[in-house]
């Protein structure tokens, strides 16, 4: 009998947890699981804005998909997806295509520019390892040129948006200043960190308590924040932001846009319906009008009954959203039991304000200082167990916890 062919499109968080929960549910003789990725490594994106600020080298932050995966019960292909033809099962690749008989596409979340003229052109985002590499060197050759031009924009470093990923990297740049400084030569008071934030407070929706103590850490460490202050363009020598009626040029070297992300582009290339490449998914996690297509992580749209609101797209909601789907695949796949119904349990939400500082609320509770920043250890290291057990978070896990 020919075998179900169970396709997973990107090894982000819900690709990779769907793909090594698949591995031990099902045997060789049940399925064919196929993986495939644009590049050989898994990174963790809630890591990124380390690699960004250069206080932790990418390559702690990847690891490569062979060393995790089961080879004799995954075949990993690397390559980049350009289409889904939901239409006739296949998946076209940039060197190939695929049948399946189930998909699951994990493509992942990319910079919501919002149409801002000269964004893309002129500002990084913090979106995949190339992305956070080309940060950390363009910070530091504008630092080396200082020396010799003397321009003080070359130490200026704008950040748009003061959302969790926003503040999480300000706090690893004004960490990293100290460093910065020194290595390159230039005097500390001429090197400015500016965050521009739109809405009338820093990381809007969050603890009114906790954002006032990141907002304290930074501006101790010299960020400047510009609140209720949107950019609305990104030019060759900086931006251009407005407060109200006020307009104004600030002129930076590096500009870094944090102000959004919206779901993989392909996906709504291929035909799905999707808001801002999020697809409105069933309660079992699957296309509307298509059973044999799985939705998992930022690419998936899924709203709190609570409120009505969508759910953020979260590492932490990626990862549980891969469990049901394996598990719902496997029930597919063997043709008994019973699929499960996707339910988000929200443990709470943790910002780091580098390694040793953070804030967070967590089942429930609000935590500040060295408690955030081990929960967040915490939290991370159990990712890498749910993917690769102890010797994974002994290779490379956050061990060091203050
Ligand atoms: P992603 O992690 O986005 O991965 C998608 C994968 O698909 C990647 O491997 C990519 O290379 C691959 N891919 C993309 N396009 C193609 C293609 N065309 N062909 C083949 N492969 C492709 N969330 C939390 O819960 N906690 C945190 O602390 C946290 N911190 C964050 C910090 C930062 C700096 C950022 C930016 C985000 C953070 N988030 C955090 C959000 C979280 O990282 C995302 O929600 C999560 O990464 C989404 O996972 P995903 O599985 O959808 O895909
Ligand atoms: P976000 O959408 O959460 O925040 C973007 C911020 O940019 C908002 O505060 C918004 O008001 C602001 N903004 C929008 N347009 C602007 C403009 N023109 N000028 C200035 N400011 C503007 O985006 P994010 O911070 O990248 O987070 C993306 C997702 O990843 C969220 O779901 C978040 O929860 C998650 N995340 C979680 C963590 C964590 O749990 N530690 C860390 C990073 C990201």
């Amino acid at each position: 009998m020919r075998k179900p062919k169970i396709v997973i499109l990107g090894a982000g968080y819900g690709g990779m947890i769907t793909t090594v929960r698949l591995q031990k549910m099902l045997s060789v003789s049940e399925a064919e699981i196929t993986l495939v990725n644009n590049n050989s490594y898994h990174y963790q994106t809630t890591w990124l804005h380390e690699n960004a600020a250069g206080t932790l080298h990418h390559d702690k932050t990847r690891l490569e998909i062979k060393d995790v995966i089961d080879s004799s019960k995954v075949n990993f292909v690397q390559d980049t997806v350009v289409e889904i033809k939901s239409a006739e099962k296949r998946v076209i690749l940039h060197n190939g295509e695929l049948e399946y008989d189930y998909l699951v596409v994990g493509l992942g979340f990319e910079s919501e520019t919002f149409g801002i003229k000269g964004l893309k052109e002129h500002a990084f985002s913090i979106a995949n390892i190339n992305g956070a590499r080309q940060i950390r060197d363009h910070i530091e050759y504008m630092f080396s040129l200082y020396p010799t031009q003397k321009r003080d924009e070359l130490l200026t470093v704008v950040v748009g948006g003061a959302g969790f990923t926003g503040i999480e990297f300000l706090a690893e740049l004004a960490n990293r200043v100290p460093e910065l400084v020194a290595e390159y030569d230039v005097p500390r008071e001429k090197v400015r960190i500016i965050c521009v934030e739109a809405a009338p407070t820093v990381l809007p929706g969050f603890d009114p308590e906790l954002v006032e103590y990141a907002v304290k850490f930074l501006e101790k460490r010299g960020v400047e924040f510009r609140i209720g202050t949107a950019i609305k363009e990104a030019t060759e020598e900086g931006i251009i932001v407005a407060k109200g009626e006020e307009v104004e040029e600030i002129k930076a070297a590096t500009v870094v846009w944090a102000a959004g992300v919206r779901g993989n582009a392909l996906v709504e290339q291929s035909g799905f319906e999707a808001m801002r490449g999020r697809i409105k998914v069933d309660e079992y996690m699957r296309a509307p009008g298509h059973d044999d297509v799985f939705i998992v992580g930022d690419a998936a749209l899924i709203f709190n009954p609570e409120n009505d609101r969508p759910y953020p797209p979260t590492a932490q909601i990626a990862i549980q959203e891969g469990y049901t789907i394996a598990q719902n695949i496997a029930v597919m796949v063997r043709g008994k039991g019973e699929m499960k119904k996707f339910v988000f349990d929200n443990k709470g939400s943790v910002c780091s304000l580098g390694h040793d500082d953070g804030i967070g609320v967590v089942m429930g509770r609000k935590i500040v200082g060295w408690q955030a920043a081990f929960m967040k250890k915490v939290i991370d290291n159990r990712y890498l167990f749910l993917l690769g057990g102890p010797l994974l978070v002994l290779k490379k896990g956050k061990l060091k916890f203050f």
